[in-house]
This record gives structure tokens, C-alpha cells and sequence, in this order.
């Protein structure tokens, strides 16, 4: 056996994983188990998840990324292509109107989810097809030379490079709001950065990088105030906390399903429902508009006009068994709960040599998901590597947030994301094993181990 494996073996919490049974929630009703999560231990959780409990000595750190797939989501998509598929809109037998139901039960379940009305919700990719669309529509009708989109420096790059080619084409500008060394929004001079020339403001709910949760109200209250739209991007807040649309006071939304526990390829656009009559369609074709007789088209007054095609049916239904097992979940709890490890992992690596974490520790200690950090004379492509030998999966690089790298002055980070599923214990052992690699580290036995190359800081361009 290697001694890698055995040293992983010596970490007494795997004895509890693997005494873990898989597939034994295939019988529980929703009902039993909304009894039982809000009460029991969120460890508990794992064996919901088959990937999990087919691999009992994987810590996965990588939820901001995507989190794994309850049994009850994995069995909605099988079922249906099982027992009850077909096309949907356009068929009037049985088989295509059930599936078609359940497709609008899927919006129903999500626009409930966010305090939004179905009428509401697009089905769309995910949230960077949400922010695509309404860059290609919305943007291309109203944005013109010399008008401002605001962002923040925190934005993901799904929420940057659609604006920035708007911006490119149109000749307008785009405007950042700043953050303060620790990574926490800097509101000082919202005043001189949402002026009246703002048509939109386009933010992130949370930092996907470090983070950092930027206090809306005040920002989405200036934009109004000066006449502008608000976009807000919930990739990394939906499934952490509970979003209410109605009082975020948001014109656009947008989140994707695959990161709070439902299948790839689905995701959710919000339009508020008073401004839909002014957004032109993002793609033409099937079920959205009526082709008239002298080939003009009336569009539908409905969801229906922002969908054509065939939608990604079976993706939102297994959305909406996602939101089933959500809503079982006490989100309260929850955020408690990852904040703990927050907390944890903030204050066992600042105990260790060479250590930087990145980011507004103290807000992620309150109500975190996720820790950024880096280790001097280690690339986070070895931190990973040797991480991953130890079974954690955790990201590293950029995270499609070059604006913020480019502010705090790092390259790439290792970063950690937690959700339901994890446990303290694996917490404990992740600190254990990178205690173990600065060790190795400052006796140099790593160079034998991985070909250590550090890199050099990108240069980065600032984009104002
Ligand atoms: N915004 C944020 C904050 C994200 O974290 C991500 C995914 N990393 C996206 C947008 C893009 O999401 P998707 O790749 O699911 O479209």
C-alpha cells in the first residue's frame, strides 16, 4: 500500500464515512425529511449524495465551482427519460402535456424560491447566459455612446466581458465600484461613481473569488435614484442564503442550477415583469411568436417570447427537485454552519507559515462559504495537486475574476467552498494535510514530489 494512502487512512473521521449505507433515502418522502434536516446534524447529509457515498474518502471543496447531485435529482432526470418523456409545447398527447406540466411546475417551484412570479422566470443556461441575454438585448436596444454601466471589481468574468464589449462597441463607459484592502465594498464614493449618465448597475450578490458579500441595498438604491437598471448575479448567493427578489428591488437576475445541487444546463433569468414588453427576444424560432401572414411576427406576451426552441425541460425539472430538497434545508442553519468553517479554516491557516488569505476574513466568518488563500514559494496548481493526493478537491487559478486579482495582487489562489454536505472533520484533516506540505516544503522532499515552479505575478491591465 502507499504511503500516501496510509497516512490518509491514519485520520480517524474516514471511519465515518465509511460507515455510511448509500441509497438509503431512495424510500423518504419529503415530508420525513423535512422533519428530520431541520433538526439533524448536517453531516448527515452525505449519504443523500450517491457520488459522495460511492467515494467515502472524498473531501469536495470545490462547491462554488458546482455542488454534487442529491439522490432525489439524479432519480427525477431518470425517471423521466424512463417513464415519462417527449417534447414539450408543441404536442397534444398525454405523454408531451404531463411534461410539459411538470415544466411549468418547475417554474412555479422556482419563481416561489426567490419571492419572484413564474411569469417572471426564464429557464436559461446558467447565469452567464442570463447576463449574455440581457447584454444582447436590453443593452443593445438602450446603451448608447457616452451612457455609464457600473460594476463592481468583484464581478466574475460572465458579469465583466459582456459589458465590456457592449461598452466597446456603443462607446460607453464602464465604471467599477472599489474595494478596501481587506476585500469588503468600498462605498465612499458611490456618489461620483453612479452619477446620472448610469444606465445600469450589474453586481455580484457574493464574490465567487473571496468572498466578499458587497451590501446591495445602499448601491441598488443609488442606481434607481439616478434612473439606471439593476442586474444582480446570485451565482454565488441562491444557494447559500435566501434571496427575496421583491426586496433586493432588482429589474434583472440571474443564478445557475448546477451550483445548488440541480443538474448542468439550466439557470434562471429574472425580468421583472413590467419591463418585459420592452426586451426584445434573444433568440428567434420555435413557440415564441406568431409568424403572420405579410412575415411579420407578434412576439407572445408571455415567458414564452424569451424561450424559443426546445427549453432544457428536463434540467429545470430536476431545478425544481433541487429546490425540494432546498427548502428542507434551514438556510439560517445552514449559513451558520459554513460560516463555522469559515472560521475554522481562516484561523487554522493563519496559524501556519507563509500563509495569505485573501478576502474580508471577519464577514466570512459571520457568513462565508468559501476561503481564498496562498502559500509563499508554492503555485496553488501544487498546492492542489499534493491536495488532491490526500482526496480534496479544491480550485485554484483566477476564478474568472481577473478585475479583483488584479486589485489584491495575486495571480492565482487556492480556494476552498464548502456546502451542506461537509463536515468539520474535513476541515481538520485539510489543515492537517496542508500543515503536512509546508513541512514537506521547508525541508524541500516536495521538489522530489512535484516540479515546483513559482510563478511570476501576471501583469494585469486595468480595465479603468
Ligand atoms: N457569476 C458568478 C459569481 C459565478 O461564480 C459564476 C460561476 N463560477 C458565474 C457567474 C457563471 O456561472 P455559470 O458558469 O454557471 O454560467
Amino acid at each position: 500500500m502507499k504511503p500516501l494512502f496510509l497516512f490518509l487512512l491514519s485520520f480517524s473521521f474516514f471511519g465515518l464515512f465509511a460507515t455510511q449505507k448509500s441509497g438509503e433515502y431512495a424510500h423518504v418522502t419529503q415530508e420525513t425529511l423535512h422533519q428530520e434536516r431541520t433538526t439533524k446534524n448536517f453531516s448527515e447529509t452525505r449519504k443523500d449524495f450517491p457520488l459522495l457515498t460511492s467515494k467515502p474518502n472524498l473531501v469536495y471543496f470545490d462547491n462554488a465551482a458546482s455542488t454534487q447531485k442529491p439522490k432525489e435529482v439524479i432519480d427525477t432526470i431518470t425517471k423521466i427519460y424512463e417513464h415519462s418523456y417527449a417534447n414539450i409545447g408543441r404536442g397534444t398527447y398525454q405523454l408531451s402535456l404531463e411534461a410539459g406540466k411538470a415544466y411549468e411546475t418547475a417554474r412555479e417551484k422556482t419563481a416561489h424560491f426567490i419571492n419572484a412570479t413564474p411569469e417572471e422566470i426564464i429557464f436559461v443556461s446558467g447565469a452567464t447566459e442570463g447576463i449574455n441575454f440581457i447584454a444582447s438585448t436590453w443593452g443593445e436596444k438602450t446603451i448608447q455612446e457616452g451612457d455609464e454601466i457600473v460594476l463592481s471589481v468583484l464581478e466574475h468574468n460572465a458579469n465583466l466581458l459582456p459589458w465590456l464589449s457592449l461598452a466597446q462597441k456603443k462607446k460607453a463607459t464602464l465604471k467599477f465600484i472599489p474595494v478596501n484592502s481587506d476585500g469588503t465594498i468600498d462605498l465612499s464614493n458611490l456618489d461620483s461613481i453612479i452619477t446620472s449618465r448610469a444606465k445600469l448597475l450589474a453586481i455580484t450578490q457574493s464574490s465567487n473569488a473571496i468572498g466578499t458579500h458587497p451590501h446591495l441595498e445602499k448601491i441598488i438604491a443609488k442606481a434607481h435614484q439616478v434612473g439606471a437598471l439593476v442586474l444582480v448575479d446570485g451565482a454565488q448567493s441562491v444557494p447559500y442564503g435566501k434571496v427575496d427578489i421583491k426586496e433586493l428591488d432588482v429589474d434583472f437576475f440571474v443564478f445557475s442550477g448546477h451550483k445548488m445541487l440541480a443538474p448542468t444546463g439550466i439557470g434562471v433569468l429574472y425580468i421583472k415583469k413590467g419591463l418585459q414588453h420592452y426586451i426584445p427576444p434573444y433568440q428567434l424560432g420555435g413557440g415564441m411568436c406568431v409568424l403572420n401572414d405579410d412575415d411579420s411576427f407578434t412576439y407572445k406576451h408571455s415567458v414564452s417570447k424569451f424561450e424559443a426552441g426546445t427549453p432544457p425541460f428536463v434540467q429545470a425539472i430536476g431545478m425544481g427537485a433541487a429546490i425540494d430538497y432546498l427548502n428542507t434545508i434551514d438556510f439560517d442553519l445552514m449559513q451558520k454552519h459554513l460560516a463555522t468553517f469559515c472560521k475554522k479554516t481562516i484561523e487554522g491557516l493563519e496559524k501556519l507559515p507563509g500563509v495569505t488569505i485573501y478576502g474580508p476574513k471577519e464577514e466570512l466568518k459571520k457568513h462565508g462559504h468559501l476561503v481564498s488563500f496562498s502559500i509563499e514559494g508554492l503555485s496553488s496548481e501544487d498546492i492542489s495537486d499534493y491536495l488532491d493526493q490526500y482526496g480534496i478537491a479544491v480550485r485554484t487559478g483566477s476564478h474568472c475574476a481577473h478585475k479583483i486579482a488584479c486589485v489584491l495582487g495575486y495571480d492565482s489562489t487556492v480556494r476552498v467552498s464548502f456546502y451542506l454536505y461537509n463536515t468539520l472533520d474535513e476541515v481538520d484533516y485539510f489543515l492537517g494535510v496542508i500543515r503536512k506540505l509546508i513541512e514537506e516544503h521547508k525541508t524541500s522532499n516536495l521538489q522530489s514530489l512535484f516540479n515546483l515552479t513559482e510563478k511570476n505575478k501576471r501583469s494585469c491591465k486595468q480595465l479603468n
